[in-house]
């Protein structure tokens, strides 16, 4: 069971998406990635959700990429007597540390640790930015602000401040508890919220260690400051567009979303872009012209993987808006405009013999038409190399890792097969050539560009390059 595309489809599961039936759907219609969001839902829900991946896993012999996504530093306004308040234009209105529902004239803002991060004239946004404060006073524990953008303040809303350096630690308690919990369980990749500086990631690395792969999103114009590190410190990133759009002005947001894919590109770290990709399928059965235009221009920019949120996760048409997602990617792989594109946007390989193999497979299999590059790896290290190359022909990946290849799950134009190393040179010509048959990337008399490493079973050593015809 293959692909015919090779960016990457991730599917965030929810209250429309948790049995096995439906997962199943999911990935039939080309989930690559299942995300699993703990912003919402208990440890049971998604320990069941987990559950029934991975028996889908072992049903259909695919591997399965499952993305953890911790909530971070998430800061939320606290209860509204009446469960909510108006607030108008010019009026005063202060935040505070009370334990008292708020009213018209103050609310809580729960968030100790936040009220010396901020300075005169920041601006406070609740609720996506539909309401907007400006800071006038900060004291302790409380800030007087005025109303610069009046409206309803509802309990619990979200609470943004984008000119804000904040001090808060990546992790709270609540993601160390979550982190702990889905590395027991096997998680494949874990993906930080509200990431502002590389010390953020670096404390994440320290508790996953080699348990998963690490992903910085990419949603504060602080983190935009420091992107390269930031990048260079994470196996893989997300333009998360949601809160990156409050943070930053909406015109704002495209600019930065291809700068972004460009230089994970650079870097070869796989790129998803996230969020209101296909939002009007939320409720309806077909997507409107302009996010099917935003879906064909992530993949244009390059990304290697695209995200639906609420439209999996509590959508109407879950496996529907999977399926557009999908046909739309294809419809854009196939255009002319994008092969050129994506040749033009070529990063010239670094100084490793990792790079030099795969920009030689790349090359080969392009001028000899081969029917698909195999590449041998453990840490899957020359597979996202191989894709940084962006060929034209798939890339067959055999490891012996089972993590390695549900984690390349998320990675443009890779097909894993989970399997022995090869133990001679022999055996690795011979395996390639029946996977490359069995999986339906060859046929008979085929060639295929085989890369290994050779003394085989030592990794990060690739170090041949071989072309062998299938028979
Ligand atoms: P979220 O992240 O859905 O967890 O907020 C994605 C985003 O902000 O775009
Ligand atoms: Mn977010």
């Amino acid at each position: 069971m293959r692909r015919h595309r090779r960016a990457r489809i991730v599917a965030t599961l929810g209250p429309s998406t948790s049995s096995a039936e439906e997962i199943r759907s999911l990935f039939l219609s080309g989930v690559d990635v299942f995300r699993l969001n703990f912003s919402h839902g208990s440890h049971s829900e998604h320990s069941q959700r987990y559950k029934i991946i991975r028996e889908l896993e072992k049903n259909l012999d695919r591997p399965i990429g499952i993305l953890m996504d911790l909530q971070g530093p998430k800061l939320r306004i606290g209860e509204i007597n009446g469960d909510k308040t108006n607030v108008l234009a010019g009026d005063p209105f202060t935040l505070d540390l009370k334990n008292i529902p708020g009213d018209e004239h103050r609310a809580p803002l729960p968030h100790p640790e936040l009220f010396s991060s901020l300075s005169l004239g920041d601006e406070i946004l609740i609720d996506d930015g539909r309401i907007i404060l400006k800071v006038k006073e900060n004291g302790s524990g409380y800030v007087n602000t005025q109303v610069i953008v009046g409206g309803t303040i509802y309990s619990h809303k979200g609470v943004n401040l984008p000119n804000t350096d904040l001090k808060l630690k990546a992790l709270t308690k609540k993601d160390r508890e979550d982190l702990e919990f889905g590395l027991c369980l096997g998680l494949d990749w874990v993906a930080l919220s509200f990431v502002q500086r590389p010390d953020d990631l670096i404390e994440l690395k320290n508790i996953v260690g080699d348990k998963a792969r690490i992903m910085a999103k990419l949603e504060k114009p602080s983190a935009l400051k420091n992107i390269e590190e930031i990048i260079n410190l994470s196996d893989g990133i997300m333009v998360a567009r949601g809160d990156l759009g409050v943070e930053l002005a909406p015109e704002e947001v495209p600019a930065i979303q291809k700068r972004i894919i460009r230089k994970s590109r650079r870097a070869g770290k796989p790129v998803v872009v996230a969020t209101q990709m296909l939002e009007s399928m939320i409720n309806n059965p077909a997507p409107t012209r302009a996010e099917a235009s935003d879906v064909a221009t992530g993949v244009y920019d390059g990304a290697d993987a695209l995200m639906l949120s609420a439209e999996t996760a509590i959508g109407d048409f879950p496996s529907e808006s999977v399926q557009i997602m999908d046909r739309i990617i294809e419809c854009v792989e196939d255009d002319t405009a994008y092969k050129e594109i994506t040749k033009n946007q070529l990063n010239s390989p670094e100084a490793t013999t990792a790079d030099a193999i795969t920009a030689a497979a790349r090359q080969v299999a392009d001028t000899i038409g081969a029917a698909a590059i195999t590449t041998y790896t453990t840490s899957g290290s020359t597979a996202v190399r191989a894709a940084r190359e962006r060929p034209k022909v798939p890339i067959l990946v055999l490891t012996p890792s089972l993590a390695t290849a549900r984690a390349l799950s998320i990675v443009w134009g890779i097909h894993c097969v989970h399997t022995e190393d090869a133990k001679s040179f022999k055996q690795m010509v011979e395996k390639a050539s029946i996977h490359a048959l069995t999986e339906g990337y060859a046929k008979r008399n085929d060639q295929i560009v085989i890369t290994a490493g050779v003394p085989f079973g030592t990794p990060g050593a690739t170090n041949v390059l071989r072309i062998e015809t299938v028979i």
